[in-house]
C-alpha cells in the first residue's frame, strides 16, 4: 500500500522521480492524521481561492471596450458557451485541464480559458461570471474562431493571485446581461430566423440566429467514448412557431438542461451546428454562442405562445389556487343556475386578460353523468395524471418519479375519468374541466388518497363507476378569463 500523504507533504511536493510522484498526490478524502483539517490543508495549498481579495486597483469595464496587453481588469458576464479541455500532465503543479468558457455583456463578447488543478468549476449555460484579468490578448486565430470573441484572457486563479473567477450563482438576479448582440429595443435582430427556415438551410449561413423555446428534457445519459473517458449527453426537445427540433447537449454542458423549463425557457442560438439525417437536431460547437432566456420583445412573445400551447394541450392542469373565493361562493344566498349554452356565450363574451383586470362569474349547472371513465383509466393505469419536464406523467397512485429528472411528483386524478356532462343545452367535452380537490371528494366520496386505495381492488372500482354512471349532479362552478377553462368548484348529487 502506498505511504498515506501528509499534509506537509502535500504542501512541500518533494523531489521524486516523476513516476513515482502520482503516489505523493495528496487526496482531499485521506485523513493527513496532523492535527490539520482537510479544509485547512486546502487552504493553505490554495491561497488564492480561499477569501480572495484583489491585491490591486481592478477597472470594472464592459467587454466590448476591452483592449489587448497587460491592465488589471473586472468584468461581468454570462456564459454562452464553454467545453472542457482535459491534460494529461503527471506533474502535480500542473493544471489538470483548461475550460474555454465565451463570455458575454450587452456590449460584447471574449473567450476565457481558465485552467484548473483541483477545483471543480461547475459552469452551466447563461450563468453570471465576474473575472478579475491582469492581463488580454488577442485570440490565436486556430484556436478560437469566434463571431464576436476576437479577444481572450488566460488564467489560473490556483496558481496566480492576480487573478479570479467566480460563479454570481446566489447574487444573480437574472436581469444582468441579458440583451443579445446588437439588439435594439423594438428592432429584429440581424440574422434572426425562424427554426424552419433554419432547418431549410438557413444553418449554412454564418452568423444566423434561431431563437427557441425548451418543450421537453430528456434524461441524462452517460457513457464512455471510444478513448474511455466518461462522458455524458442530454436530449432537449426544442421548437419554435414553425418547427420542431432536438438540441443534443453533451459532456459538461449537458448539465444545463437540469435548470431549464419545459414551456418556459427561451433560447438564442448564434452559429448552432445542425444534423438533418432524421430528426432535425442542433448542437454547440467552438463558435455557438447560447443566450439563456435573453431581454428581448420576439422572446417573450415565443414564451407566452408556448404557455398558450400548454395550456391548451395540459394532460391536468392543476386547480387555480386563490382565484375564486369558494367559502363566499357557496355561501352566497342567490343561487344562479346556468346552462350549458349561456356558460359559452359569456366565456367568449368576457375580454381576454392581458390588460384588462380578469372577469370571473360563478354559479351552479345542474348535469347528468353520461359516461365515466373510471375502469378503463384503472385498467390502463391512468387514474391520476399530470405533467413534468413536459412530459405526462400517469399512474394509479398518487404520486411516481419522472422519468426525466428523477424528481418525486405528486399526481392529481385525471379529469377524464369523467366523460361526457350533458344538461338541456349542450354537452361539456370530457378532460376539459379543472376540478377542485374537495369537488373530486364530493363526487367520488373519497379523496384522491382513498381512490388509489381502491385502485388495489378492481371490485371497487367497477362498483364506483356504476354507482355514479347517470346521476344527475348539481356543480358549482367558477369561470375566470385568468385561467380560460371552467372549474369546478364543488359537486352535490342530486
Ligand atoms: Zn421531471
Amino acid at each position: 500500500m502506498p505511504a498515506q500523504t501528509s499534509s506537509i507533504q502535500s504542501f512541500f511536493q518533494p523531489e521524486v522521480p516523476s513516476s513515482h510522484k502520482s503516489h505523493r498526490r495528496p487526496s482531499s478524502k485521506t485523513d493527513t492524521n496532523d492535527g490539520f483539517t482537510s479544509s485547512e490543508v486546502e487552504a493553505a495549498s490554495h491561497p488564492s481561492l480561499h477569501r480572495w481579495q484583489p491585491r490591486t486597483t481592478y477597472n470594472e469595464v464592459d467587454i466590448g471596450s476591452l483592449v489587448p496587453g497587460p491592465g488589471c481588469v473586472a468584468l461581468m458576464g454570462r456564459v454562452a458557451n464553454f467545453y472542457d479541455q482535459v491534460l494529461n500532465s503527471k506533474s502535480p503543479q500542473a493544471a489538470k485541464g483548461c475550460l474555454k468558457i465565451i463570455v458575454k455583456d450587452d456590449t460584447g463578447a471574449f473567450a476565457v480559458k481558465l485552467w484548473y488543478a483541483k477545483v471543480d468549476y461547475k459552469l452551466r449555460l447563461g450563468h453570471l461570471v465576474s473575472i478579475w484579468a491582469p492581463h488580454i490578448s488577442n485570440a490565436e486565430s486556430s484556436s478560437l474562431i469566434l463571431q464576436d470573441a476576437s479577444l481572450v484572457t488566460s488564467i489560473f486563479p490556483e496558481r496566480d493571485n492576480s487573478c479570479y473567477f467566480m460563479v454570481q450563482e446566489n447574487s444573480d438576479e437574472g436581469v444582468l446581461c441579458k440583451t443579445p448582440l446588437g439588439y435594439r429595443d423594438g428592432k429584429q435582430l440581424d440574422g434572426l430566423i425562424t427554426l424552419k427556415n433554419y432547418i431549410d438551410g438557413g444553418y449554412e449561413v454564418p452568423g444566423a440566429k434561431v431563437l427557441i423555446c425548451v418543450k421537453s428534457i430528456g434524461g441524462r445519459k452517460t457513457f464512455s467514448t471510444k478513448k474511455g473517458v466518461q462522458t455524458e449527453k442530454v436530449d432537449v426537445n426544442i421548437s419554435d412557431d414553425t418547427a420542431d427540433a432536438t438540441l443534443t447537449l453533451w459532456s459538461r454542458t449537458a448539465a444545463s438542461a437540469s435548470y431549464w423549463k419545459p414551456s418556459y425557457t427561451i433560447l438564442l442560438m448564434t452559429n448552432p451546428s445542425f444534423k438533418g439525417d432524421r430528426r432535425p437536431t442542433l448542437s454547440l460547437n467552438q463558435a455557438t454562442q447560447v443566450d439563456v432566456d435573453p431581454c428581448m420583445d420576439d422572446a417573450y412573445w415565443l414564451r407566452g405562445y408556448a404557455q398558450r400551447l400548454t395550456k391548451r394541450d395540459h394532460v391536468n392542469e392543476p386547480f387555480p389556487d386563490g382565484v375564486f373565493d369558494i367559502e363566499g361562493i357557496s355561501e352566497a344566498e342567490v343561487k344562479v343556475l346556468f346552462t350549458l349554452a349561456a356558460i359559452d356565450e359569456f366565456a367568449r363574451a368576457a375580454p381576454p386578460a392581458a390588460n384588462s383586470p380578469a372577469e370571473q362569474f360563478t354559479g351552479y349547472l345542474s348535469l347528468t353523468i353520461l359516461e365515466l371513465n373510471i375502469y378503463t383509466l384503472y385498467q390502463r393505469s391512468q387514474l391520476f395524471s399530470t405533467e413534468c419536464c413536459g412530459v405526462p406523467l400517469y399512474a394509479n397512485t398518487t404520486a411516481t418519479k419522472c422519468k426525466q429528472c428523477e424528481a418525486d411528483i405528486a399526481l392529481r386524478i385525471n379529469p377524464r375519468l369523467v366523460g361526457l356532462l350533458l344538461d338541456e343545452s349542450g354537452a361539456l367535452n370530457p378532460g376539459k374541466l379543472i376540478w377542485s380537490p374537495t369537488a373530486w371528494t364530493q363526487l367520488l366520496g373519497r379523496s384522491a388518497e382513498d381512490l388509489a386505495k381502491a385502485a388495489e381492488n378492481v371490485v371497487l372500482i367497477k362498483y364506483l363507476e356504476n354507482r355514479l354512471l347517470f346521476l344527475r349532479v348539481a356543480v358549482l362552478f367558477g369561470w375566470s378569463s385568468e385561467v380560460g377553462r371552467l372549474c369546478v368548484l364543488g359537486v352535490t348529487i342530486i
